[in-house]
């Protein structure tokens, strides 16, 4: 046993669907390249990495997004009523097994999270972990654990939670696993500069990049400001020395932006960046996974973005009635959504590839609501997006939600996913939801054939 090891590990995913969107687990990587900056050995298990698992079952190369490889798994009892089959998503238990038999034994183990309704993935994880190692400690954090903290300790029962920022906290924990000690008031909760542990990957095909922690929105429905309350961007020049090292040193030329507010502060932060990307003549492709603040796309940054190598464009607009634009912080408005697209346009993008996420099942949101939306989308010639929403605790929604009785302080995580439509009504009822999905689609596709 290394001295000084400690296993990093992304945990399945458990759910009835999954698709990989360039994503990797990012906050799990800033506290594996902090750790290592103190000396400790990191190793690394991506069960979601398809780059690694999925080349066993196939020939042709991986894709950079894509479905998830599915082990169809027993539904949680709660839940076993929805007619829809549910899986571990990820590596099969057979690869994660092998991989299991080949490590060294870690003295500690860091397990991160994500949707607080994927935590059965979570505990299978869990289970094989502590099987092979029963020494080992184990340290769970990560967006389940930091939003149901009680749900997290009683079911996945870790020595260590972490809730909230993990750098620190998860040196500490190490620190007093290896029977070190030091003055911590001397570090940040954070360190967002240098090179994340990239190394840990065996094929790396497209790097998701975090240029900023946190939004200087309060949108009533999200977990950002909760999860991050401190709005901070990276310095331009550390952004634009990450993605040239990459593309230089491990050939990258696909990029997903994952941060909530990346073109907040344009002028001081993305303008620099691409001029700097442009400058540098790198040949590269961006995505944005998450929404864009449509108001900040004048004609500058949309020509900035279209020299730069930007591909995936995603808006955000939410909505077009007042009410839930207000409760989205009025980040967006009808004009400001009008103006980038035009922007966008006149630099080189086409309306039919530029998508537009749009948010369904809000608690008293109406049917008629989402519909105008969808049509006004349609009439701009862009495509939308329907993002269901899920209840977060800690959120002005979440208390809604409760007083309509969607959902209460010690539910089961389960019930808040997406795909049961948690605030449903009598008056909205979960068949509608479909139709609107059908409308969204059967809109898209005009929009693909007319231009
Ligand atoms: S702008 Fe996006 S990330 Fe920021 S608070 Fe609103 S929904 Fe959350």
């Amino acid at each position: 046993m290394n001295k000084q090891h400690i296993l990093l590990v992304n945990p399945w995913i458990a759910d009835f669907a999954a698709y990989d969107l360039w994503a990797k687990p990012l906050g799990l990587l800033y506290i594996g390249k902090f750790l290592r900056s103190f000396g400790y050995d990191i190793r690394l298990i991506d069960l979601m990495d398809r780059q690694c698992w999925d080349k066993c079952a196939s020939m042709t190369p991986i894709s950079s997004r894509g479905k998830y490889h599915k082990t169809i798994v027993p539904k949680p009892a709660i839940i076993a009523h929805i007619p829809r089959r549910y899986g571990l998503y990820g590596a099969s238990p057979e690869q994660f097994l092998s991989v299991l038999q080949t490590i060294d034994i870690p003295k500690l183990i860091l397990v991160t999270s994500h949707m607080s309704y994927w935590y059965p993935g979570v505990l299978e994880t869990v289970k094989s972990l502590l099987k092979f190692f029963p020494e080992s400690k184990l340290v769970l954090g990560g967006t389940y654990a930091t939003l149901f903290p009680d749900h997290a300790r009683q079911t996945i029962q870790p020595d260590y939670l972490i809730t909230g920022y993990g750098e620190k906290r998860a040196l500490q924990i190490a620190d007093s696993v290896f029977g070190k000690s030091r003055d911590y008031t001397r570090f940040p909760n954070i360190n967002d500069s240098g090179i994340l542990p990239w190394d840990l990957y065996p094929k790396l095909t497209v790097a998701p990049l975090l240029t900023s922690r946190g939004c200087p929105m309060h949108c009533d429905y999200c977990a950002t400001p909760f999860l991050n309350p401190h709005f901070t961007q990276r310095i331009p020049e550390n952004v634009i020395n990450e993605i040239l090292f990459l593309n230089n040193e491990k050939n990258i030329q696909e990029f997903a932006f994952y941060d909530d507010a990346l073109f907040a502060n344009k002028t001081h932060h993305i303008i620099p960046i691409l001029k700097g990307i442009i400058k540098h003549k790198v040949r590269v492709k961006f995505h944005s996974p998450n929404g864009l603040f449509a108001r900040e796309i004048d004609a500058e940054l949309a020509l900035l973005m279209k020299e730069s190598g930007f591909k995936t464009i995603r808006l955000s607009l939410e909505s077009i009635v007042p009410e839930i634009q207000k409760a989205s912080t009025n980040k967006v408005s009808r004009h400001n959504y009008e103006y980038a697209l035009s922007n966008l346009e006149t630099a080189g993008f086409k309306r039919k590839d530029i998508e537009t996420y749009l948010i369904m099942g809000l608690p008293g949101q109406k049917y008629s609501d989402i519909d105008i939306t969808l049509r006004y989308v349609f009439e701009q010639g862009a495509i939308s997006r329907l993002a269901s929403y899920t209840p977060i605790p800690f959120t002005r929604y979440w208390n809604l939600a409760k007083i309509s009785g969607h959902v209460w302080d010690d539910m089961d995580p389960l019930l808040t996913n997406n795909t049961l439509y948690p605030c449903a009504t009598a008056d909205f009822p979960k068949e509608r939801f479909a139709e609107l999905r059908q409308l969204s689609n059967q809109l898209n596709a005009d929009v693909k054939s007319k231009n």
